[in-house]
């Protein structure tokens, strides 16, 4: 099974995500989980995403679709892998659509999690709280700027798929729990539900 799930920052994509890869054994690739690997390691796109990343913006479209290139092509995607922050601009998409073109590979879902925009910064405030602060873009400022690039870059990424029929949204608000049983019944559901 190969996902993606799209959402706003604090819309719950990781949490959904881990949950599924725990019922089906599907790996997670979370490309903001990569690049804050990549800057704990200092790599040379390590350090130069850790600017960006700290100031709410996104990495440049190419090194992003090199990094999902590279790591789709690992042999642990076989049973597939649920895409969770990529793509991020309709540019990162249209390059996704093309390598699992080349590579034969078709996408089952694709899964946006809706929320109301105006809880997501006590959200992520609130989830650095209780994480005690482990993320350096978790600030204020930078959450602010987050959802305004989220708004005008990657809203724009549900409209493409949307647009080719290959959308399903659900409603993320409510309990974790809930939602995770609306994505479920949405993935049981069958491709044209
Ligand atoms: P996330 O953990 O998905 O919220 O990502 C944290 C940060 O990593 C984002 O605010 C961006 O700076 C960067 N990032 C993650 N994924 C992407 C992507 N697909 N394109 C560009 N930047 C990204």
């Amino acid at each position: 099974m190969r996902l993606i799930l799209l959402g706003p920052p604090g819309a719950g994509k990781g949490t959904q995500a881990q949950r599924l890869v725990d019922k089906h054994g599907i790996l997670q690739l979370s490309t903001g989980d990569m690049l804050r690997a990549a800057v704990a390691a200092g790599t040379p796109v390590g350090q130069r995403a850790k600017a960006i990343m700290d100031r709410g913006d996104l990495v440049p479209d190419d090194v992003m679709i090199e990094i999902i290139a590279e790591r789709i092509d690992r042999p642990d995607t076989a049973k597939g892998f649920i895409l969770d922050g990529f793509p991020r601009t309709v540019d990162q998409a249209v390059a996704l659509d093309r390598l699992l073109d080349e590579r034969g590979l078709s996408l089952d879902r694709i899964i946006e999690i809706v929320v109301d925009h105006t809880i997501l910064s006590d959200r992520i405030l609130g989830r650095a709280k209780e994480t005690g602060g482990s993320r350096a873009d978790d600030t204020e400022a930078t959450v602010s700027k987050r959802l305004a690039v989220y708004r005008e870059q990657t809203a724009p990424v549900a409209d493409y798929y949307r647009s080719r029929g290959a959308l399903k949204q659900v409603d993320g608000m409510g309990s974790v729990a809930e939602v995770a049983a609306r994505i479920d019944e949405n993935l049981r559901a069958g491709t044209d539900a």
